[in-house]
């Protein structure tokens, strides 16, 4: 019937409205920020830089790749690469970011930067109230405060980060197979060589 549905959700929010007098299960607002909600699971608000370990500067997992800074569409993130080397979480030297900005104010919080970047080194945070009384530097987040620990990202996001964590372990756990082949092949030929030299030659026969 024409009109149905109008009715019933009129209905519903009469009943919400009546009953929220009596019953706070029938509140469908809450008095913010005296009052909040529990986040989602997927909320996603602005990125953050996730680092192992306690310390922010080398525990941090971007190798300063620059795909994120490509792939943003507003073009909100800057990167300046290092020109030295620091050992990534499998122990292979890489650069790494010497400068890494996003402005907030730009971002639009579409996760690309997330879903491109190789190294699980960017994710979405869930910290929403951002505002200050500065538009431009207020909002400009340096990779100081762009950094945040594993165990923030395991907190914010628990399924994602243990998906994080898995990929990771494999990945060490490969780089350390082939780091062991690669010594254990090195250490064969080595013996290899050693056993040819101590061979005796034998003496040259004339006719
Ligand atoms: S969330 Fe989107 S807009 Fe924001 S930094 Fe990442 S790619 Fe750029
Ligand atoms: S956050 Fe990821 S994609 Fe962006 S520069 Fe760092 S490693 Fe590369």
């Amino acid at each position: 019937m024409l009109g149905e549905q109008i009715i019933k959700g009129m209905a519903v929010t009469a009943r919400n409205f009546f009953e929220s007098y009596v019953s706070k299960d029938r509140l469908t607002t809450v008095q913010y920020p005296e009052e909040r909600l529990p986040q989602k699971g997927n909320t996603r608000q602005f990125p953050f830089l996730v680092y192992d370990g306690d310390d922010w500067e080398k525990g941090l997992r971007c190798v300063a790749c620059q795909i994120c800074e490509k792939e943003c569409p507003p073009k909100c993130i800057y990167i300046v690469k290092s020109k030295d080397k620091k050992p990534d979480y499998k122990g292979q030297p890489q650069i790494y970011p010497l400068r890494f900005d996003i402005d907030i104010s730009v971002c639009m919080s579409c996760s690309i930067c997330v879903e491109v970047c190789p190294f699980e080194s960017i994710k979405m945070n869930t910290e929403f109230e951002l505002s200050t009384a500065d538009r431009f530097g207020g909002l400009l987040f340096t990779k100081e405060q762009l950094a945040k620990p594993n165990s923030y990202y395991q907190k914010v996001h628990p399924n994602d980060a243990a998906e994080s964590d898995a990929v990771i372990a494999s990945e060490k756990a490969k780089a350390e197979a082939k780091a062991k082949a690669a010594a254990e092949a090195k250490a064969k030929a080595a013996a290899a060589a050693a056993a040819t030299a101590a061979t005796p030659v034998p003496p040259a026969t004339t006719t």
